[in-house]
C-alpha cells in the first residue's frame, strides 16, 4: 500500500525531468528565418509532455503557410532525439492560432538587438529599431520573409524589417 501511494509522486517526478529537459533541449532550436530566436522564444510550443516512453510536444505553426514550418519540426524532432529523448512525436496544434503576443519578452529584446522591429501591442505605432523613431514608411508588406513586412525610417534612414502583428 506505502509501497503504491510513492510509486505514482515518482513516476510523476521522472516525467517532470524529462520535461524540463526537454523544455532545456528546445532552448536551443532556433528558428531558421530568426536564428536570434529559440522556438521557445516564439512561443510556438503549446506543450511537452512525457506519457509513457513517448515524448509529445504540441506546436502552432506561426504563419500558416510559413514554409519554415516543416523545418522547425524537423528541427525540434531531431534536437530531442539527438539529446537521446527517444520516441518523439511532434503534434501540430492549430487553435487556438498563434498569435505574435505569444513571443516572449526575451524573444522581443532579441529581436530588436537582431534590428528587427518586434511586433508591438496592436494600435501602437511602429518604431525604428535603429533610433526609436516612430516616422517610418512602408516600402514592401513582403521582407525578407513573409512573415515580416520592410519599412524604412524617415529620420535615420535605414530600413528595417517589421515583425508582423498577427
Ligand atoms: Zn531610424
Amino acid at each position: 500500500m506505502v509501497r503504491e501511494a510513492l510509486a505514482e509522486p515518482a513516476r510523476a517526478r521522472t516525467a517532470d525531468l524529462r520535461e524540463e529537459r526537454a523544455l532545456r533541449v528546445l532552448r536551443s532550436v532556433m528558428d531558421p528565418e530568426i536564428p536570434v530566436l529559440s522556438v521557445l522564444d516564439l512561443g510556438i510550443v503549446r506543450y511537452v509532455r512525457s506519457e509513457g516512453g513517448r515524448l509529445r510536444v504540441g506546436i502552432t505553426p506561426t504563419y500558416s503557410g510559413c514554409p519554415a514550418t516543416e523545418v522547425i519540426q524537423r528541427s525540434i524532432r531531431d534536437a530531442l532525439v539527438r539529446d537521446g529523448m527517444g520516441d518523439v512525436l511532434i503534434e501540430t496544434v492549430l487553435a487556438p492560432p498563434w498569435s505574435s503576443d505569444w513571443l516572449s519578452e526575451e524573444g522581443r529584446r532579441k529581436l530588436q538587438a537582431f534590428g528587427i522591429c518586434p511586433p508591438a501591442a496592436r494600435g501602437s505605432r511602429i518604431t525604428c529599431p535603429r533610433c526609436g523613431s516612430h516616422d517610418a514608411q512602408r516600402l514592401s508588406e513582403f521582407g525578407s520573409t513573409p512573415c515580416k513586412a520592410h519599412y524604412r525610417c524617415s529620420d535615420c534612414l535605414e530600413p528595417f524589417d517589421l515583425f508582423k502583428c498577427i
